[in-house]
């Protein structure tokens, strides 16, 4: 039996504790596509080294994402700790039991236009052809689970997390993350995931040609766009304006 995530493990907490922070590093890869289903973590030693924490802390953050249901610990020769195999599905759990107001989702919109649309900008202007290739590549991952929405959703938070990344700017690649752990809430919580299929808000293909072809201005505004429309068809169909 596993416990529920609840919304403040997606949620910043200031002053939280050592292994708060880790479960939200290791959510924040997951999220963002650094970890994905059945990926084999490093080894707790290494792990811990590399997060900078006492190897104790480290195992008291482990138990709570194997609590969450997050990540799975096997024994014996081949065992270790592995994201589990239905992590999405995890996610869309804890996503259901939020929900977002009109005015918080408008926020959330227009810290996305600034941070992602900024990020576009500069993916454009400082992408390498290796960025190009990986923001394509997630493109066609994102349409392939185009069916599943929280396979989509984990692959569309990857594609705009790359993009970020591409922006060559740490900061503008830390709030992306934060913003894209928020759409999965938002997202994952609609109550009618069928209606998601098919929305213009869905389609990257202008938006990475722009990047693609060093036209940050036009990258810029095809993200805008895309923002737009996200908020639109979310806003149309969400529990947001219920309360
Ligand atoms: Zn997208």
């Amino acid at each position: 039996m596993t416990k529920k995530l609840s919304i403040s493990s997606f949620t910043p907490v200031s002053g939280q504790s050592a292994p708060d922070a880790i479960v939200r590093r290791l959510t924040d890869a997951i999220t963002s596509g650094d970890l994905r289903p059945g990926d084999k973590l490093p080894r707790e030693d290494e792990l811990a080294k590399s997060l900078g924490v006492a190897p104790m802390t480290l195992r008291n953050a482990l138990a709570s994402l194997r609590e969450f249901g997050l990540v799975v610990t096997t024994r014996g020769r081949f065992g270790g700790s592995f994201v589990a195999s239905d992590v999405s599905e995890r996610l869309m759990e804890a996503a259901r039991t939020s929900s977002m107001t009109a005015q918080e989702l408008r926020d959330l919109t227009d810290w996305r236009r600034a941070i992602s649309g900024e990020a576009c900008y500069l993916a454009a202007e400082r992408g390498t052809p290796c960025d190009f290739e990986l923001i394509q590549r997630a493109a066609v991952e994102f349409l392939r689970c185009a069916a599943d929405l929280g396979q989509r959703r984990m692959a569309d938070a990857s594609l705009h997390t790359l993009i970020a990344e591409a922006s060559r700017s740490a900061d503008l690649l830390r709030e992306e993350i934060q913003i894209q752990e928020k759409l999965n809430i938002l997202i994952l919580s609609q109550p009618t995931p069928s209606l998601a299929k098919d929305t213009p808000s869905m389609r990257h293909d202008t938006l990475i040609s722009a990047i693609i072809s060093r036209n940050p201005e036009g990258a810029r505004k095809e993200m805008l766009a895309h923002v737009e429309s996200t908020y639109n068809w979310t806003s149309s169909m969400s529990k947001a304006y219920r309360k």
